[in-house]
């Protein structure tokens, strides 16, 4: 401060602790109108606003000082005067502005000269200096006795501070008292801004009213103000006001300040996962997928899978489907898009959906595959699928002309084997086959059978027969082709071959007829070992066909149980009733089956209870061995077996009703020719598949054949021993040390054991015999000896009663002498199926034959019966071979010119 530029001096004095302090004082208060001023150095303003001063001064009382007049005064004045200028000489003292007068808020009332001990003031006053980068500062004395003790000057500031994660600096206050300085922060490191952060410096250097801030970034955390990185096995994903978390299950984090936590091996995080959200797996497949089908649509039943991964969005898509025709190939194509799925196909999230709008007839695999949000990420697929085969509707098989006149044709047909629901009709659509599909027509009929009238006489139709159920139309059938008469009168028999009729109109037809003759018969002549040797090549050369394995083969029964039998857990098996017995021990009870994934169906038990020998639990076993590795739909099926608990016990599919034997006796005489024809049909399918599997059954038998409720025959009764052991047909004979039911046996296989597909075929005939006689006892109550003889001297069982003469005959062969001369189970089925197609065969009967049959005898061989087939021809005459083909009218005008044995014909040449 520079000196006083009046009366002012500077003098050193005590302060009040007694430290010397210099002042500079004056106290002129004995003279009147004083005007001593003391003015600083000029003072910077550093970018101040408001500058305080702090005076520190002592003051003495006028009333103290004796002697003293009115002029004694107890203030003096502050000034200041703002100027760019460091040095300025001179200023007037009207530049000055004054600040305010200050009074003493102490003064003193003596002076103790001693010890000089003072009241020392201290006064603040603040000033506005906004114009000027400085400042002078002028104390004024108008008359006072004061002494100055030090005059401090600062302004002030709101210090550097961090608030909310942002920092302040330090921020001067404003120029005016009320004055607030807005001050935006800056976030700290490793942070970021959440909302503007914003502070009011205040004028008297307090921070008021901080908005905004900032948060921590990922992978840091809040700690003293600061971000701190989070430490391993934590993580942050968010900038947040929030701590770091600990890494959810299945991650982990290995460095500091981790954003997210990696997933642990075979655990996955979706795209859409927050990284809270511990890691997951892909689910494991559905389970339980059941399929009923119903009409052409499928409802597909499902349960979710068994693990979900520690998901909650599992969803099933159905990313493969195909379908395949089952007459024809194994080809899977995949589904149509005109195939409905409802709910939909993919993203569903029931476990349950309708598939509508299936072909008829074909055969569908469902795959079911369960997803989940990172089914993707994990590359899973076919782990998490299932899958279910289903057949829709069967078509109509066969279509059948009973009545076939020049203008009409009479059709029937069966029922398709396992339609889909009610038939509500059939529709019928036929054109000539010339035609093709150009322009064609369509009947409807309630009923399985139709008269088509209004045709052209001797013309070829191509018919197709197709059910309509609830869910609409299935396949048609395959083409079924049958030719007009040129006869005005109906003609009993098959729909023929029209270019036979053709022929047959004109006279010059005759000889090529004839012609053809000479070649059909030549080859008939071979009967059936052709055709037998042609099945066995084909066999021969067809290695992928399967061959059955002896489970005898197998040094441990169980290997072979387990190989070809399913093990099942006998919790899953329901008992309801006993069916029947099986020996000394063992017993067949009805009842239900619940295995995982299938819907329940009912089976038949086969039970083994305990005391059994070590033999007898083989032979029990061995059935189911056997059983196990055959797989058509006239063979039973085999379900699975129990065998780690006791009773064993052999699970089979159930046939309502029962034994074929005992069931053809309890409906004696309710079924037509074509039913029997048909279940007769089903035991050849089975056994040719047994034969070609190169099985020998050994024990056919229609009490061996059992019956389910559509009728359908399945062959069963398998095993070695046990199958002979345990029928109770069967024998001892005075030759073999074997049981065997003699009635049923080739006489090779009585005589030499010889048991083989031939003497399967012998027993074949016989249980057509039973069939056709309604489950009569073959031979009667003629006993085993007397069998035994009767077949080695030529007799044959009779046909029964109403046996339609193809079917004799067919049995008659089944029970040739020679084993090569009687047909294999292919040419039987064959044969089957075109009686079948051809029921006008099946109409002509022995009716009033004798009740036996010596094969010597060539009983029926000159009378002229029915049309028969390719197969089953012993010996034709001329008759018969017309008959066959549709042309007996001529017979008279053939037998007239000579021609009365198919040898004359044979030698008839074109001319
Ligand atoms: P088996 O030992 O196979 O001859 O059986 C004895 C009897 O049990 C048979 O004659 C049938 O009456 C009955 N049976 C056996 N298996 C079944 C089945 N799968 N379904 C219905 N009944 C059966």
């Amino acid at each position: 401060m520079s000196s006083c530029q009046y009366s002012n001096e500077k003098v050193s004095i005590m302060d009040e602790k007694n430290i010397p302090i210099r002042t500079y004082q004056v106290c002129n208060v004995l003279e009147p109108n004083q005007n001593n001023w003391l003015r600083t150095d000029w003072i910077p303003r550093s970018g101040a606003q408001r500058v305080y001063v702090e005076v520190k001064f002592t003051l003495r009382d006028c009333n103290s000082l004796p002697g003293v007049t009115g002029t004694c005064k107890e203030t003096f004045n502050l000034y200041y005067h703002e100027s760019n200028e460091v040095r300025e000489s001179y200023i007037k003292e009207s530049s000055f502005i004054k600040v305010d007068t200050v009074a003493a808020d102490e003064s003193f009332t003596q002076v103790d000269v001693g010890d000089r001990i003072m009241k020392l003031n201290t006064e603040v006053r603040d000033v506005k200096v906004t114009t000027r980068k400085g400042f002078y500062l002028a104390f004024q004395d108008v008359g006072a006795c004061i002494a100055l003790v030090s005059v401090r000057v600062f302004y002030k500031t709101c210090p550097l501070t961090i608030r909310n994660l942002a920092t302040f600096p330090d921020t001067v206050t404003g120029a005016d008292t009320s004055s607030l300085v807005e001050v935006r922060g800056s976030c700290v490191n490793q942070s970021e801004e959440r909302e503007e952060p914003k502070m009011y410096c205040g004028a008297d250097g307090e921070w008021l009213v901080p908005i905004g801030g900032c948060f921590c970034s990922p992978g840091y955390e809040e700690k003293g103000g600061a971000c701190k990185a989070c430490s391993a096995g934590f993580y942050k994903a968010k900038s947040s006001d929030a701590g770091c978390f600990k890494c959810p299950p299945h991650s982990h984090s290995v460095r500091d300040g981790a954003t997210v936590c990696d997933c642990h091996s075979g655990f996955f995080r979706a795209d859409s996962d927050p990284p809270s959200m511990a890691c997951t797996q892909p689910p494991s497949a559905p389970q339980q997928l059941i399929s009923v089908v119903n009409e052409t649509s499928v409802v597909l039943e499902w349960a979710p899978p068994r693990r979900l991964g520690g998901r909650s969005d599992t969803s099933y898509n159905y990313p493969r489907m195909g379908s395949g025709s089952i007459s024809s190939s194994q080809l899977c194509l995949p589904c149509g898009s005109d195939v409905l799925f409802s709910p939909g196909q993919t993203g569903l999230k029931t476990t349950r959906v309708v598939v509508s709008e299936l072909r008829a007839h074909t055969h569908y695999t469902f795959i079911v595959h369960a997803r989940n949000g990172v089914s993707q990420a994990s590359g899973a697929g076919a782990a998490q699928s299932v899958s279910v085969s289903v057949t829709t509707n069967q078509a109509v098989s066969s279509i059948l002309a009973i009545d076939v006149t020049r203008h009409s044709l009479s059709l029937s047909w069966q029922q398709p084997d396992r339609p889909n629901g009610v038939i509500l009709e059939y529709e019928v659509k036929f054109y000539e086959k010339d035609q093709k599909e150009r322009s064609y027509r369509i009947m409807r009929t309630f009923s399985r059978s139709v008269d088509v009238t209004g045709l052209n006489p001797l013309t070829v139709y191509v018919f197709h027969v197709r059910a309509r159920t609830a869910a609409g139309y299935g396949e048609f059938s395959a083409p079924f082709e049958f030719s007009t008469n040129s006869d005005p009168f109906p003609l009993i028999g098959e729909g023929v071959n029209s270019a036979f009729l053709l022929l047959s109109v004109s006279g010059v037809g005759i000889l090529l007829l004839i012609s053809a003759a000479v070649f059909i018969i030549s080859r008939r002549r071979s009967k059936y070992s052709k055709t037998k040797q042609d099945s066995e090549e084909e066999k021969h050369l067809n290695p992928g066909v399967k061959i059955y394995v002896d489970p005898f083969t197998y040094e441990d029964p169980d290997q072979a149980i387990h190989e070809f039998a399913k093990e099942i857990d006998v919790s899953s098996i329901h008992i309801e009733k006993v069916i029947g017995m099986v020996g000394e021990f063992g017993e067949v009870c009805s009842g239900r089956l619940r295995v995982q994934g299938k819907r329940e169906i009912y089976v038949a038990i086969k039970s083994l209870k305990a005391g059994y020998s070590d033999k007898q639990r083989r032979d029990f076993l061995s059935e189911a061995s056997i059983m196990g590795q055959f797989d058509h739909p006239n063979i039973i099926r085999l379900e699975g077996v129990v065998t780690r608990c006791k009773p064993l016990m052999i699970i089979t599919e159930y046939m309502e009703n029962g034994s074929l034997d005992a069931f053809l006796r309890k409906h004696d005489g309710q079924f037509t020719v074509i039913q029997l024809v048909g279940m007769l049909r089903g035991i050849a399918s089975g056994m040719k598949y047994l034969s070609d599997m190169s099985y020998v059954h050994r024990d056919l038998a229609a009490r061996n054949i059992l019956v389910n409720s559509n009728l359908v025959c399945k062959v069963s009764d398998f095993g070695l021993s046990r199958v002979l052991e345990d029928d109770p047909e069967a024998a001892y004979t005075t030759r073999v040390r074997r049981k065997i039911p003699i009635r049923w046996t080739a006489p090779e296989a009585i005589t030499y054991r010889k048991f083989t597909t031939a003497s399967d075929v012998w027993s074949y005939g016989i249980v057509m015999w039973e069939v056709v006689s309604y489950g009569e006892r073959p031979y009667w109550d003629m006993n085993n000896q007397d069998v035994i003889k009767a077949i080695e001297e030529g007799y044959r069982l009779p046909a029964p009663m109403d046996c339609p003469v193809v079917l004799h005959q067919l049995m008659l062969d089944c029970w040739e002498r020679e084993r090569a001369e009687r047909p294999t189970f292919s040419q039987i089925l064959n044969m089957l199926d075109k009686l079948i197609r051809n029921p006008g065969t099946l109409r002509r009967t022995g009716g009033d034959r004798p009740a036996g049959t010596m094969l010597e005898s060539g009983m029926g061989s000159e009378v002229c019966v029915s049309v028969l087939p390719e197969v089953c021809v012993p010996e034709w005459s001329v008759c018969e071979w017309l008959q066959s083909i549709g042309l007996e009218r001529y017979r008279d005008t053939l037998a007239a010119a000579g021609y009365t044995s198919l040898d004359s014909l044979l030698a008839l040449t074109h001319q």
